[in-house]
C-alpha cells in the first residue's frame, strides 16, 4: 500500500510517496533530503502536528496570550488538548518561550508563550 504525504519540513513541499507494508516502510520516493524520509515515515504511523491557538489571560490590554506545543502533539489528540487550553488562564507576566502548561494530557509537550505578557495594569 501507497500512501502521498505532503512535507511540511521546508518551504519546498516535497510529496512524498511512502510504500508500506504492515508496520514496515519498504520504500520511500520523491524527498528531496533525508528529512522528508523521517517526517514521512512519522506521519504515515504517528501523524502530529505542532498546536498553535491562544490561553486567556487576566489582562485587559492582551486578552489572550497566542501559545504553541514544543513538540508535535498525535492528530488525534488535537482536540482534547484545544479544550484542556481553553480551561486554563495565565496570571500575572509571562516571558516568550515560558511554559504555560507544562505536560499536556502527559503527552510529553509543553504548551509554551508565542509572545511576552507584562503584568496586567487592571
Ligand atoms: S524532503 Fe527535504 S527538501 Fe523536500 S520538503 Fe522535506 S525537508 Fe524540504
Amino acid at each position: 500500500m501507497a500512501k502521498e504525504v505532503i512535507c511540511i519540513m521546508c518551504p519546498l513541499g516535497c510529496r512524498i510517496e511512502v510504500h508500506v507494508e504492515g508496520q514496515e516502510v519498504k520504500q520511500v520516493q520523491g524527498e528531496r533530503c533525508k528529512k522528508g524520509v523521517k517526517y514521512a515515515q512519522q506521519e504515515v504511523f504517528f501523524p502530529g502536528r505542532i498546536l498553535a491557538t491562544t490561553v486567556k489571560t487576566d489582562s485587559p490590554e492582551m486578552p489572550l496570550l497566542p501559545v504553541r506545543s514544543d513538540k508535535a502533539i498525535p492528530k488525534e489528540r488535537l482536540i482534547e488538548c484545544m479544550k484542556h487550553i481553553s480551561k486554563h488562564s495565565v496570571k500575572g507576566s509571562v516571558k516568550l518561550g515560558q511554559t504555560v502548561i507544562e505536560n499536556i494530557l502527559g503527552l510529553g509537550a509543553d504548551i509554551i508563550a508565542c509572545r511576552t505578557k507584562p503584568f496586567a495594569t487592571t
